[in-house]
């Protein structure tokens, strides 16, 4: 029965069973973790092999000896391969070290500090910079525009993506709106998957500052959940038919593919954008770790070969999605007082919670050893309005241990919500 249809005694004594029920989880010394989105060492085990790739005395790709200096664009052998993924020319893929969380950091500053190809003047010199969020969306995104004092306005997340009639609207009428971040395929955290018709509209769209930027993170580009993949929309393209060939920079990376924290980057734009781009890099490296990019292309062998290693991640991952589901269902299923998304791929799922309980349902749970990312972390500045929100990440634990912190989960954000209707 749905909580809101509980008569008050109805409701008091679920409260007190769920209390005690709570308070015996204590004494089970829970230690268990669903704060960030990393791959299990199940899922990093698929790359054990390519600790001993290129391997001794195979260090040359064309021309390229890449033991040595230069080479900034990468290795073409590794482009083209992501270049096939995304969709785009291998020429419009540039290949660089081990984060894409860089190249965005890297797109920002640079912007700041010399302005883009289409700027007047670099952003540091704006009387006022502004930044589209999407949300609930992905805390590191937020992070850099916050640390570079560039003001951050929320958008609603819809099914197909976000409100777009709210970002035309205020892309078109305030040229202090420098840009917008956007996951387009599987968002962190809500799996949202971009419609044909919000990519065609971001890439269509008035600007009123000539300068405007998509950060088009597509981070989670190959991580199906299903055995499908996901059709990947040629922004550029579609950009360029409508006049604004410089609108989207798109990122992704090797992190969730083979090594989180030694894969390859990539980010894929104009011609003007990645000249402008390799301008700035090439003054602050000498070129990037190409040893590590022919490993990932003797890895991958093609397109094909990340596929197929997409869904070896699948076989481990999405029985995770699975289980935390029903989890949650048998907790929370009949009650009516939370949702929960079933992402067809990525790595999070997305726990709406009754407004203002989901820092309570976050406090319960670390107190029984269950820590979850602080509520409100998907909103720019940590601050979610509605206190609803509440990222989880059920990759990294084992199987076991998602099912029993999801359980714990779904009994926290239950006990909050029986503790707020009785207020
Ligand atoms: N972009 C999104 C949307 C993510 O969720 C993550 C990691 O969770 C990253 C980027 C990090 O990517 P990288 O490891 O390439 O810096």
């Amino acid at each position: 029965m749905a909580l809101s249809d509980l008569s008050a005694d109805e409701l008091t004594r679920l409260e007190s069973e769920l209390s005690s029920e709570y308070d015996s989880l204590a004494d089970r010394g829970l230690s268990l973790d669903l704060t960030r989105g990393k791959p299990s060492p199940e899922q990093l085990d698929l790359s054990e092999r390519l600790l001993a790739l290129p391997g001794e005395g195979d260090h040359t790709a064309g021309k390229t000896d890449v033991r040595n200096y230069g080479g900034g664009a990468g290795l073409p052998e590794l482009r083209g391969i992501i270049a096939e993924l995304l969709g785009v020319d291998a020429g419009r893929v540039i290949a660089q070290d081990n984060a894409s969380l860089s190249i965005m950091y890297d797109l920002l500053t640079f912007s700041m500090l010399f302005g883009t190809p289409d700027s007047e003047r670099p952003w540091k010199d704006e009387p006022k910079l502004r930044w589209l969020c999407p949300v609930p969306g992905y805390d590191r995104h937020f992070g850099i525009t916050e640390a570079l004092g560039i003001e951050m306005i929320p958008v609603a997340m819809g099914e197909g993506g976000p409100d777009m009639d709210e970002v035309e609207h205020l892309v078109a009428t305030d040229p202090s709106i420098k840009g917008m971040w956007c996951v387009p395929i599987y968002s962190n955290p809500t799996g949202t998957v971009y419609s044909d018709h919000t990519v065609s509209r971001l890439a269509r769209m008035a600007a009123a500052a000539p300068d405007f930027r998509v950060i088009w993170d597509n981070a989670y580009v190959v991580h199906t959940l299903t055995e499908d993949f996901p059709k990947v929309p040629d922004v550029d393209s579609l950009a360029a038919e409508a006049g604004h060939p410089n609108r989207f920079l798109q990122v992704c990376s090797t992190s969730k593919i083979t090594f989180a924290g030694a894969g390859v980057s990539f980010l894929s734009a104009s011609e003007a954008n990645l000249d402008w781009y390799l301008g700035h890099t090439g003054i602050r490296s000498i070129g990037p770790n190409k040893v590590n990019q022919l490993a990932h292309a003797r890895f991958f062998g093609d397109a094909d070969g990340v596929r197929d290693h997409m869904q070896k991640h699948r076989e481990i991952v999405a029985p995770k999605f699975e289980a935390a589901a029903a989890a949650l269902g048998r907790r929370l299923g009949g009650y009516e007082v939370a949702t929960w998304t079933s992402p067809e791929g990525g790595y999070f799922i997305d726990l709406e919670v009754p407004d203002g309980t989901a820092t309570e349902t976050v406090r319960l749970a670390k107190a029984v050893g269950v820590a979850l990312t602080p509520a409100g972390s998907a909103y720019p500045y940590g601050q979610d309005p509605d206190d609803r929100h509440i990222r989880l990440a059920p990759t990294l634990p084992p199987l076991a241990e998602v099912e029993e912190a999801m359980d714990v989960v779904g009994l926290c954000a239950l006990l909050a919500a029986c503790r707020d209707a009785r207020k």
